[in-house]
Parts: structure tokens; sequence; C-alpha cells
């Protein structure tokens, strides 16, 4: 018992998988839609025409029977029938039309007596019923039982007399005599009627095998073109080709085709960079170490090396080992922008304080070279940003700004607001950067002189990390330089953070 129920706990959800899959898969649905648009007129079609024909063949017969019934009440009243029913004659007519029908027939006369009964039974009782109550009024009536497969029918015997009315007017009425109660077998017309809703059936199903076998035709001339897009993709992702695809059999299968060729031309350009990123990270790791290497091998090789010599070196290798610490910083940095903005903590920041801040910070190294820092605040400003990822991204501005700055120049940082964004602007009388630099200055290890760049301790990720953090805070970053004259960065960052 148990393991039938287990047997059925595996093959229920199969079963079910199954048909979901039958049903997402455009095959299935074709199928469906077609079996729909053949099978429900057929169905429409099957029931119409059997209603139809169920209702003229009721109709034919009764009126068949209505027609005989009505001479044989003639007849009956020519023969005194009611009075005496012991004719031959009628008695024969009787049975030949209860025979006909396949049914039953009552005479019953206006005493609500039955005079004959073709089956035997009820001769000589008593009828009360509505139908034959209202015929004996003159009123005839057809009742069709479709469950019991019979048509009954009541038709007055009616007799034209003279009217009772001063003699010579010549007047007639009709006078109800009695009633026929016949009862006709439908058996004929339900036979027809189930052979027709076999013919039918059968139809139906020659029209489903023939959707089947359509469906089947059908699917495997509309999907060829996409079997072969399935086909040029598998090629692709087991390295076969790199060539684009091409499926021009229609428009569809063309249209994916140039998409998928789009997002495969950004993978490669994603993984192009991705190779480039990891190379340069590889050299400039390595070119400290190189330094420090070829230091220390010739402090090892040399004899007798003074002491000065010795100092030197070492202050060389300290230094070598300071700035490959500031790049591992920077790249870490910039592994933690390349994450999404969820991961951004954001909470409400004293701008201006901030500022002053890294201002305070970066004082020291402007001194050094006798750089003026100024600092312009507009108006006070409050803003939802992540506090150290600012921070850092407007450092590295102001950093550089002093870096590539000349002896005894300016450093001026203006902060202003407005109703929607506040604005950091860095502006130096520095080296500048050449125009035609300007659009690579934010690309990962590019500097514009790299000798120079080094030599004050670049590594040409600082404007990286900052054009990151301020894209998570759906800012801008714009750069004005004049090469010899100085440059001007513009940081613009909404107030209030705007989560996606
Ligand atoms: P680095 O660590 O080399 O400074 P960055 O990414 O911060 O790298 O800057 C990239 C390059 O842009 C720098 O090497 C420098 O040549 C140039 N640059 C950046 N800021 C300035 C500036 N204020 N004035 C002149 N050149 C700049």
């Amino acid at each position: 018992m148990c393991g039938q129920s287990g047997g059925l706990d595996i093959t229920l959800p199969n079963i079910k998988l199954r048909q979901i899959t039958f049903l997402r898969s455009l095959k299935g649905r074709i199928f469906l839609i077609l079996l729909v648009v053949g099978l429900i007129p057929c169905f429409i079609m099957r029931y119409a025409i059997l209603q139809n024909y169920e209702r003229r063949a009721v109709n034919v017969r009764t009126s068949d029977i209505s027609t005989q019934v009505k001479i044989l009440a003639n007849h009956l009243l020519t023969y005194h029938y009611l009075a005496d029913p012991s004719s031959e004659v009628i008695n024969a007519e009787l049975d030949q039309l209860s025979n006909l029908y396949d049914g039953r027939v009552l005479i019953i006369n206006a005493d609500l007596r039955i005079v004959k009964d073709t089956y035997g039974i009820s001769q000589g009782k008593t009828i009360i019923s509505e139908e034959v109550i209202r015929c004996l009024s003159g009123e005839s009536a057809n009742k069709y039982d479709r469950e019991n497969g019979y048509i009954e029918m009541t038709v007055p015997i009616t007799e034209t007399v003279d009217a009772d009315l001063p003699v010579g007017t010549g007047e007639k009425v009709e006078v109800v005599r009695g009633v026929m109660l016949v009862s006709a077998s439908n058996d004929s017309i339900i036979a027809t009627m189930n052979s027709l809703d076999r013919q039918a059936l059968v139809v139906e199903s020659i029209v489903g095998v023939l959707i089947f076998v359509m469906t089947l035709a059908v699917s495997k001339y509309l999907f060829a073109p996409f079997k072969k897009i399935i086909e040029a993709l598998d090629q692709v992702q087991e390295g076969y080709t790199n060539d684009p695809i091409s499926v021009t059999d229609c428009l569809e299968t063309e249209h994916i085709g140039d998409a998928f060729n789009r997002v495969l031309g950004r993978m490669k350009m994603l993984d192009d960079s991705r190779q480039e990123f990891v190379s340069n990270v590889s050299h400039e790791l390595r070119t400290p170490i190189t330094s420090m290497k070829v230091l220390a091998d010739s402090l090892i090789t040399q004899k007798d090396v003074p002491i000065e010599v010795y100092q030197e070196f070492m202050t060389d290798i300290a230094a070598e080992i300071e700035r490959e610490d500031k790049i591992i910083n920077d790249l870490l940095s910039l592994v933690k922008m390349d994450r999404t903005s969820a991961d951004l903590n954001i909470s409400e920041v004293d701008i201006n304080a901030l500022v002053e801040l890294i201002m305070r910070r970066l004082r020291p190294i402007a001194n050094r070279r006798d750089i003026q820092l100024v600092y312009e605040s507009l108006r006070p400003v409050t803003a939802s940003v992540d506090e150290v990822k600012l921070t850092l991204a407007l450092s590295n501005l102001v950093e550089n700004a002093i870096k590539y700055n000349k002896e005894h120049g300016f450093v001026k940082v203006t902060l202003d607001a407005d109703h929607q964004f506040f604005t950091v602007q860095v502006a130096d009388s520095g080296v500048g950067i050449p125009e035609e630099e300007l659009e690579h200055i934010y690309e990962r290890f590019y500097r514009v002189d790299k000798s120079r760049s080094r030599e004050i301790g670049g590594t040409g990720l600082g404007l990286s990390i900052t054009r990151s953090a301020i894209l998570m805070h759906r800012g801008t970053i714009k750069v004005v330089s004049v090469e010899g004259e100085g440059t001007d960065f513009t940081v613009k960052i909404p107030l209030k953070y705007i989560a996606v």
C-alpha cells in the first residue's frame, strides 16, 4: 500500500511537469489552437444537424399520424363505432394504424369511456385526463415525450350536424362525439439520430487526427528556423565558432540572431576589458616588487656596502612597499565600488563638514609644495550619501589637484547646492590635461604622463574610483581642463538618494 502511494507521488508530478512543458511549448499551443478551431465547429454542426433532424422528423411523423387519424375519425362516425365497436373493418384499420407506428390507439366516447384500446387492456375503463377533457371541447393536442421516445396525440372525433336553429336556416355545427388518443413510438427517429451521431463522431475523430498531423507538419515547418538558431547558439556556446549568428529564414530568427550578436559583442568587450584589467593589475603589482628585488639584489651582491648606500636603498625599498600597499588599497576600493548600489551605506551627512575634513587632512601635502588650499562654501548642505565612499571620491579629486599642480599654485574647492543637487567644484592651477586625453582619464590604470604619475605615487585608479562612487550616488562628474593652466572637476549629486 505504502509502496503504491510512493509510486504515485513520483509519477504525478512527472505527468504534471510534462503537461506544463507541453502547454509552454509553441508546438503544444499550436496544437490546442488548431484543435479548438477545428473541433468546435464540428461539435456545433453535429449538435445543430441532430437537433434539426429531430425537429423535422417529429413534425413529419406528427403530421402523417394526424392525417391518418382524421381520416379514421370519419370512418368511425360512418360506422357508428362509438356506439358499437364491433366493426371489423374499423378494428382492422385501428390495428393497422397502431402497428404502422408501433404504438397504441384509444377510442374514447363523450362519456370518457374507452371504447377501444388496441392493446386490449383498458377497454371499458373510464379515462380522466386533462388532454382528453380538453379534446372533448374540440381542442386537439400533440405531445412529444423525448425521454420515453413517443409522440402522443389527441384528436377530437367530430360530426357536422344541423344547427339547433329555426328550420330553413341551413346552418351546420361541429359536435365532438369522442376522442382518438394515439401514441406512436419514436424509436425509428432515435435510431436514425444515433446513427447520425456515430457518423459525426467518426468525422470528428478524423478531423482530430488531421489536426494532429497538421500540427506536426506546421510546427516542423515553422520551427525549422528556430531549430537552426538553437544549433547556431549551441555551437557558439560550445566554442566551435565565434562567427556572428545569421538565420535569415524568417524575420523573428533574424532579430534573435542580431540581438544575440549584440550581446556576444558586449560580452567579448567585457571579457577583453577584464583580461586587460588583469594584465594591468599584474603589471602594476609586479613593478614595485621588481624594483625591490633589484635594490635588494644589488645590496646582496656588493661587498662592503657603505651604510649610506644601505640607507638609501632601504628608503627606496620602503617607498616601493608603500606604493604596493597603495595599489592594493586602491584595487580593494575599486572592487567595492564595482558592487551594486545596494551596498551603499546611506545616511544624512553634513557635506560642509565632510569637505572641511578632507581639506584638513590634505593641507600638509599642499603645504609641502606651497600650494594654497582654498575652500568656499556658498551654503550649508546636508545630503543623504555614503560618507565613506563620497569622502574617498572627493579626496581623490583634491589630492590630484595638489599632485598635478605647480609649486606655489592653488586649489580651490567650492560647495554649492540648489533644491535638488549639491555641487563640489575642484579647480586647480596645475599642469592641465591635454584635450585628447580627457576621455580616457577615468579608465583603470590610465595616466596621462606615466612617469610623472608614478613619480608622485599615482596608481591610475583614483579617478576610476571617484567616478564609480559618484555614479553609485546617481550623480555626474565633468571636467574642463586647459593644458598648462589648470583643471576644473565638477561633481553633482542629488541631495536625496534615489534608490531604483
Ligand atoms: P593617478 O593615481 O595616476 O593620479 P587618477 O586616476 O587619479 O590616477 O588620474 C588619472 C590621470 O589623470 C593622472 O595620471 C593624471 O595624469 C590625470 N589627472 C588627474 N587629475 C588631474 C589634475 N587635477 N590635473 C592634471 N591631471 C590630472
